[in-house]
C-alpha cells in the first residue's frame, strides 16, 4: 500500500474528536483521556507486524524488525497541554503510523525502525517536561525531586504514575530502549513564526537553543517621590529599564538567531509615592552557539554594571536555569533537507527555541534530525494552533523519504 498522506490528517482529526471538546485538545499526561489517545494509537498500529511494548517510563514503542539489529527511531508524543491544539504532540506519531505502515507493506527493510510515543513531553500535569525522553536517555537526574511532585489537586506524581503502570524509581530502565538506535527522527509544528513568513511549508531543525535563565537584582535607595529631587535619586528601575533597552542591542549585536527576553520585572516597595528601591529582573537568553551564548550573557553582565554605576545602584545577578545548546546530526540534517527539498522543492534550515524529545535523545548521543512543518501564524498550545492540511500531507511525505534515507544510511546501502 502506498504511503497515504490524508489519511494522517484524517485520523489526527478523529483523535481530536475522541480527545478534545470546544477548549481544545484534552491529551494530558497521566490522565484517562490520554490512554484513551494511547490505546487508539495501539488500535491503528494493530494489524501489522510489529511487537509493541511500554517501557519502565511509560514509552510506548512498536518495532519493526530490519535485516539490521540497527534502528531508526521515528519519534513524537501524545500528550498534549490542557486546552492545547490538535498537532503538538499528536502530528509525530500519527505521520509516524502511516509511515511505519507503508514501510512494513513494504516487506522487512534494511534495518530495524521502531516508533516510539515518549510519555508526558510536555508536563503540564506535573510541571516536569520531556519525562520519558528523559528517563531513556539517562538524563533524569531530578527523581528525588520528583518524588515531591504534586499536581494543582495534591496528588503525588509517583501516584499518578503508578495508576498508568510506572514506578518512578525504574523509570531510568527505560535506557536499553536507545541501545542499538543509530538515528532519531521528529517531525513537530514549527509552534513559530519563521516559515510561514518565509512561504515554506517545511524546514529542517539544526538543534535546539542553549538558555541562560537569570534574576538580576538592582538596589537603590527608596526615597519620597516628592521630596526627593531628581539628581538625587537611586532608582533600582532606572538600571532595569536601561537593561531592558539594551538586551535587545545584544540579541541584535550577536544575531544569527538570537534572543534575549526579560520576562518580568517585580519592583520594590511598588507604591506611586516613592522611588523604586529594588528591581528584580527576569532575563532569558538564546542562542544555537555555545560562544555567541555566553558572548549575550558576558555582555549583559557589563551593561548592568555600567548602568547601575551610573545610577548609583548594586546590582546581583542569579543564574536560575540554564542548558547548553543541542546541536542535531550533519548527516541527518543534509538527508532531512534532500527529503525537504523533494517534497516541497526548497529547504530551510532554522534553529528550534523550544526544547523537545529529540533534544534529550541527542544529548544521549543518538544522531538525531527534526523538521518542522509550518505553524499559521505562529500559534502552539493553545486551540487556535493550526496548519494547513497540504502541508500536514507534505510533511508526512518528508517524513517517509526521510525515514527511507535513513535507513538507507543506518544499513550501509545507498540512501
Ligand atoms: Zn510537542
Amino acid at each position: 500500500m502506498p504511503l497515504d498522506p490524508g489519511r494522517t490528517v484524517a485520523e489526527l482529526k478523529e483523535l481530536r474528536e475522541l480527545t478534545g471538546n470546544e477548549e481544545g485538545a484534552q491529551r494530558v499526561a497521566w490522565t484517562d483521556t490520554w490512554e484513551r489517545a494511547r490505546a487508539w494509537l495501539r488500535e491503528k498500529l494493530g494489524g501489522l507486524p510489529l511487537e509493541h511494548e511500554i517501557d519502565e517510563a511509560g514509552n510506548q514503542w512498536w518495532t519493526l524488525r530490519g535485516a539490521s539489529e540497527r534502528a531508526v527511531l521515528i519519534g513524537g508524543h501524545i500528550d498534549s497541554v490542557p486546552n492545547g491544539g490538535w498537532l503538538d504532540g499528536a502530528l509525530n506519531v500519527v505521520a509516524g503510523v502511516e509511515v511505519v505502515r507503508r514501510l512494513a507493506e513494504d516487506g522487512q527493510p534494511a534495518a530495524t525502525v521502531r516508533l516510539v510515543d515518549w510519555a508526558d513531553e510536555e508536563g503540564a500535569r506535573f510541571g516536569r517536561s520531556l519525562f520519558g525522553s528523559s528517563a531513556a536517555a539517562g538524563s533524569m537526574t531530578d527523581q528525588d525531586e520528583l518524588r515531591r511532585r504534586r499536581d494543582g489537586e495534591g496528588v503525588a506524581l509517583p501516584e499518578a504514575l503508578a495508576a498508568h503502570g510506572v514506578d518512578l524509581d525504574r523509570a531510568l530502565e527505560a535506557r536499553r530502549q536507545l541501545e542499538g538506535a543509530a538515528a532519531y527522527l521528529e517531525l513537530h509544528i514549527e509552534q513559530g513564526p519563521v516559515l510561514e513568513s518565509l512561504e515554506l511549508p517545511l524546514g529542517v531543525v539544526l538543534g535546539t537553543f542553549g538558555v541562560e535563565r537569570h534574576e538580576i537584582a538592582f538596589r537603590g535607595q527608596a526615597a519620597h517621590a516628592g521630596s526627593t529631587p531628581m539628581d538625587k535619586r537611586r532608582d533600582a528601575l532606572a538600571g532595569a529599564a536601561k537593561l531592558e533597552l539594551e538586551i535587545r542591542e545584544i540579541a541584535r549585536r550577536v544575531g544569527d538567531g538570537a534572543v534575549c527576553t526579560m520576562g518580568g520585572v517585580v519592583t520594590r516597595p511598588g507604591i506611586v509615592t516613592s522611588v523604586v528601591e529594588t528591581a528584580e529582573c527576569l532575563l532569558d537568553q538564546r542562542h544555537l552557539d555555545a560562544t555567541k551564548l555566553a558572548e549575550m550573557l558576558s555582555n549583559a553582565e557589563a551593561a548592568s554594571r555600567r548602568y547601575a554605576q551610573e545610577e548609583g545602584l548594586e546590582v546581583e545577578w542569579e543564574r536560575i536555569w540554564n542548558i547548553e545548546p543541542i546541536l542535531f546530526d550533519e548527516a541527518l540534517i543534509s538527508l532531512a533537507d534532500e527529503a525537504v527539498g523533494e517534497v516541497a522543492g526548497r529547504s530551510h534550515r532554522l534553529p528550534s527555541g523550544p526544547l523537545h524529545d529529540a533534544a534529550e535523545v541527542a544529548r544521549a548521543g543518538v544522531p538525531t534530525v527534526m523538521l518542522f512543518v509550518q505553524s499559521l501564524r505562529g500559534l502552539s498550545h493553545t486551540k487556535l494552533e493550526d496548519t494547513r492540511e497540504e502541508h500536514l500531507e507534505l510533511s508526512v511525505q518528508a517524513l517517509d523519504r526521510l525515514a527511507d534515507k535513513a535507513i538507507g544510511g543506518v544499513a550501509g546501502t545507498a540512501g
